[in-house]
């Protein structure tokens, strides 16, 4: 396995009204080439700022106070991606690192046919490309995501939802990029309509030899297509590893609490369990481990819930780290 991504103490900062807030706080993690990373965690624990982050799409109030973003391309050089000038790294964007972004419908202007959409986006890039040429790339791409040509004649608003989803995925990918990031690609969609999408993706990520980082706070549609899992929490990335033992054995108390709250089919319903109480107000962290107040490990005393010792992580299963530094004792074999 080869690195394409290195995130190394990745600190995003908004300050809203004298007040500010660690929405991403050094979040270090490495992705490698072609495989599919997924990134869970409730709302507002951080995802979209990482994303963000990564491609250097943070904006006013906000701000990356750390970090690097290593890009290792298939030739050449290490880049890293928060040194480019912003002209070089809107080159860097779409061709090699491209992003299918939450409530991302409304990505498609709705004065132009899907076809203008093709070409435009090809033409930013290159403006020196064929017109057929990008069209045939465009048919083969839509034919990948299971619509018809007859799509490239078609407004936005002759789609429907999940027609509208496919046809972003596939203009996502009419550069060949490198690497994709979708964040809550599917939360718009029913759940036959997620689970068509995410299978598409996987095709197409096979295919292609695609790497994909997929944001979102709902594990049950993820599990089945990823192949390393993180998961974050209060903005700090608490758990991270290959999926399998992520779900067999979580060696974090978060991350035990969001497999145990997916539903299965032969699941006892009455044995389902939400984790209690909520996260914390970022702006009025605990003094605590950020998990503590709803930790049932601090709750029965097994562990003193300090916050220094969560200032890392620690190693649990072969690849597997988590924050919980009292892993071993929350989790007796
Ligand atoms: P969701 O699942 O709802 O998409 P998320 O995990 O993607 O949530 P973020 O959107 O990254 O979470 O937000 C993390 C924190 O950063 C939140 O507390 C949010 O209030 C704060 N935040 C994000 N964007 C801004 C902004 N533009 N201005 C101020 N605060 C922001
Ligand atoms: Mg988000």
């Amino acid at each position: 396995t080869q690195p394409i991504l290195e995130v190394k103490n990745l600190t995003v900062e908004f300050t809203v009204h004298g007040r500010t807030i660690r929405a991403c706080d050094n979040v270090s993690l490495t992705i490698n080439r072609g495989e599919i990373v997924g990134i869970i965690g409730e709302s507002g624990s951080g995802k979209s700022t990482l994303v963000f982050g990564i491609l250097n799409l943070i904006q006013a109030p906000g701000k990356i106070t750390s970090g690097e973003v290593i890009y290792y391309p298939k030739d050449g050089n290490p880049v890293d991606l928060r040194k480019l000038t912003p002209q070089d790294f809107a080159r860097y964007r779409w061709t090699y690192l491209t992003t299918v972004f939450q409530a991302a419908q409304n990505v498609l202007n709705p004065t132009l046919r899907v076809k203008e959409h093709f070409l435009e986006t090809a033409w930013a890039h290159n403006p020196n490309m064929p017109e057929e040429e990008i069209l045939a790339k465009a048919r083969d791409l839509l034919s990948h995501v299971r619509l018809e040509e007859r799509v490239l004649d078609c407004y936005p608003h002759q789609l429907s939802g999940g027609m509208k989803q496919r046809t972003i995925i596939a203009l996502s990918l009419i550069l060949d990029p490198d690497i994709i990031f979708l964040d809550e690609p599917t939360t718009a969609l029913d759940v036959i309509t997620q689970w068509y999408i995410l299978e598409i993706l996987r095709r197409i990520q096979k295919e292609y030899g695609l790497t994909m980082v997929f944001c979102t706070h709902d594990v049950s549609i993820i599990g089945s297509i990823v192949d390393r899992l993180g998961v974050m929490y209060a903005g700090q990335l608490v758990e991270f590893g290959p999926v399998l033992t992520m779900f067999k054995q979580p060696t974090h108390p978060y991350t035990a609490g969001l497999m145990s709250a997916i539903p299965s089919l032969r699941d006892d319903v009455t044995k389902r369990k939400a984790i209690p109480g909520h996260p914390p107000d970022l702006a009025n962290l605990p003094d605590s481990c950020r998990f503590a107040p709803r930790c049932f490990a601090c709750a029965k005393g097994i562990c003193d819930g300090d916050r220094k010792k969560t200032e890392q992580l620690y190693p649990s299963h072969p690849g597997q780290y988590t924050r919980c530094y009292s892993w071993e004792k929350v989790f007796q074999p």
